[in-house]
């Protein structure tokens, strides 16, 4: 990319090797099950994740929402995070087309839930109350700025969700993200859950495309859903193409976007005028300082069009900037960042 863009991850281009296998990708109409791409990246997915089944959707909130709809009746509840990305990000598609109900339970710093809380938010047996069906986590959390959860507070969530008769789905857009944080299989953060979706087109690099996963029953019923959405591709292998090359030789290296979202929390840490709200994974959270005289538009605006380096504010009432590194951000671009911001702030 001829801009350093830390926006997110999300504007990663794919990877040379991508490129080159959408190009040689066999394809087929993936409606009838013939395309062999697909079908290759929906079998190694499952079984990366340790599940029955999995099905390619367009988008991580298409996976969400048809996993939803794949679990929950219309009139039933659902318990999710306040500031979960299915809560605040999806348009109540769960509301809109699945005529579910959310019940928000407040997402503590660390990304997680209090079991006093989710409990409260499971209805009794009572006619006047929805029935509570679903229980959901995001992981890493979005909002919390990238915070990972680790394999035994969602295994605990597993065995709550159990005791009381609720299914598991776990929105893991940036699972792989979680298992390099906390260097595990990525198995063992989703053995608890029903189903999990996660993002092939952020840190992993392919340009389109996330995954849903669960058993078999499960992924049929996510496939009609998938249908009625207008999800359902044809020659879709050669996106699936880019989503083998992501599983083969993008996971293992998101560690390398972790250790360069530290160095850049460390370098801007020693600019004055700046404070680092947190660094997890590979987000970066930080502010201005109110004495700068320097608005975040400002700031933006300068580092666009003096250095050809995009960040944009997190929403109006944060006053933060939220930075993530991703496979095109590497030590040369954290240098010319960093020189940038010390420019402009000096
Ligand atoms: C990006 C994201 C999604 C949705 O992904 P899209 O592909 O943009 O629809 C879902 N959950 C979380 C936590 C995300 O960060």
């Amino acid at each position: 990319m001829e801009y350093i863009d830390l926006r997110s991850d999300t504007v990663s281009h794919p990877t040379p090797a991508m490129r080159a296998a959408m190009a040689q990708a066999a394809v087929g109409d993936d409606v009838y099950h013939d395309d062999p791409t697909v079908n290759q990246l929906e079998a190694e997915a499952a079984a990366k994740l340790g599940k029955e089944a999995a099905v390619f959707v367009t988008s991580g909130t298409q996976g969400n929402l048809c996993a939803l709809l794949a679990h929950c009746q219309r009139g039933e509840s659902i318990i999710i995070g306040d500031t979960s990305h299915i809560f605040r990000n999806e348009q109540g598609g769960m509301a809109q087309f699945g005529g579910l109900i959310p019940r928000t339970v407040p997402v503590q710093a660390d990304a997680t839930m209090r079991f006093s809380d989710l409990e409260e938010a499971i209805n009794p047996d009572d006619e006047h109350k929805p029935v509570t069906r679903l229980v959901a986590l995001e992981n890493t959390h979005n909002m919390a700025g990238g915070v990972p959860i680790s394999p035994e507070y969602t295994a605990e969530v597993g065995e709550f969700a159990r005791r009381h008769g609720l299914i598991l789905h776990i929105d893991g857009a940036r699972i792989f993200n979680a298992a390099a944080a906390f260097a595990v299989d990525v198995k063992e953060l989703v053995a608890a859950a029903d189903s999990v979706t996660f993002c092939l087109s952020k840190g992993l690099c392919a340009p389109v495309g996330s995954v849903l996963a669960g058993n078999d029953a499960f992924i049929r019923r996510a496939r009609r859903g998938r249908k009625a959405l207008g999800g359902s591709l044809r020659q879709a292998g050669v996106l699936a193409a880019a989503g083998l090359i992501a599983l083969h030789e993008m996971t293992d290296r998101l560690i390398e976007d972790h250790r360069n979202a530290q160095l850049l929390a460390e370098g801007l840490s020693e600019i004055p005028g700046l404070r680092i709200h947190s660094q997890h994974t590979n987000f970066i959270v930080f502010a201005l300082a109110a004495d700068i005289g320097l608005s975040l538009d400002e700031f933006v605006r300068l580092l666009w069009e003096k250095y050809n380096i995009r960040m944009s504010p997190y929403g109006g009432e944060t006053g933060e900037i939220r930075l993530r590194t991703h496979y095109w951000i590497d030590q040369p671009a954290i240098a010319k960042t960093l020189s940038a911001v010390r420019a402009i702030l000096s």
